[in-house]
């Protein structure tokens, strides 16, 4: 059984990798036998060490994903340094707080640039090695908002439901080529994304009291969806999109 959930000798991009739920999905297939390229805006040279620790190979690729032009660059130094891309997760992602009466186009533009836009090129990118081998696994990292329009994050919520149908979109072209792909839907998760909420008594209380499970998610809470999805155990799931939310959504 062991052997469907086995990375050995896998090649991983994960974005985001310094932090949060980049960090932890990173481990999480390092402990499953991968090579880890980690993508982040400053480097993240705390997830390297651990993942050095358990004996796997990584690459730190500074990155500012707000861009495209950043995508040659990045399939450029991991085809250079590990020869091929088996599995790509496509996890950056950025929000903005504001009443949509008063919402900017810069927030709208900037949150739409990574959590959209690059997710779509990024993966087109990485399926184009992929498609060679007629092997891939891509994973991108949506949200609750895909499903719910949220309070006070209208870009954040148009992004991630635009995640969602990425995803189908590819998983419809790209399954004959042998490319899974498939999104990962966390609940509320306790990072830097969600800080102001987590600080926020009224607003935490009222999360947590909808939450089945009584807690908020951690990013050890993701390690077994992102190993299943990025392995062989998942080869005929396709164009799914995975909820990891304590129960949120059936209440
Ligand atoms: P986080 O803020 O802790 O980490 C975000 C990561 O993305 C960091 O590594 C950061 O460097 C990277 N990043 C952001 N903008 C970038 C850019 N322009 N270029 C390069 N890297 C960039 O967030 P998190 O909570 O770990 O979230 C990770 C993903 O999960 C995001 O897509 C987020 O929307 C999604 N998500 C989070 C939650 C939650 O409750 N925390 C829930 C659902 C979905």
């Amino acid at each position: 059984m062991n052997t469907l959930f086995d990375l050995t000798g896998k090649t991983a991009i994960v974005t985001g990798a310094s932090t949060g739920l980049g960090a932890g999905m990173a481990l999480a297939l390092a402990e499953a036998g991968a090579d880890i390229v980690l993508v982040s805006r400053n480097g993240s040279a705390g997830t390297k060490k651990e993942i050095e620790k358990k004996g796997r190979n990584t690459l730190d690729v500074v990155a500012d994903l707000s861009a495209t032009s950043q995508i040659h660059m990045i399939v450029e130094k991991t085809l250079l340094e590990f020869g091929k891309i088996d599995i790509l997760i496509n996890n950056a992602g950025i929000i903005r707080r504001t009443p949509a009466i008063d919402f900017s186009e810069k927030d709208w533009d900037e949150v739409m640039a990574v959590n959209a836009k690059t997710v779509f090129f990024l993966a087109q990118a990485a399926a184009k090695d992929m498609m060679k081998r007629k092997d891939g696994k891509i994973i991108n990292i949506s949200s609750l908002l895909a499903f719910q329009g949220g309070i006070l994050v209208p870009s954040y919520a148009a992004s991630k439901g635009a995640v969602a149908q990425i995803t189908k979109a590819l998983a419809n072209e790209w399954a004959q080529h042998g490319i899974n792909v498939n999104a990962i839907a966390p609940g509320y998760m306790a990072t830097n994304n969600t800080r102001p909420l987590q600080d926020d008594p009224a607003r935490s209380k009222a999360i947590l009291d909808r939450i089945p499970a009584g807690r908020w998610g951690k990013p050890d809470d993701l390690k077994g969806t992102v190993v299943f999805l990025a392995s062989a155990a998942s080869d005929y799931v396709n164009g799914h999109v995975l909820v990891v939310d304590g129960g949120w959504l059936a209440r």
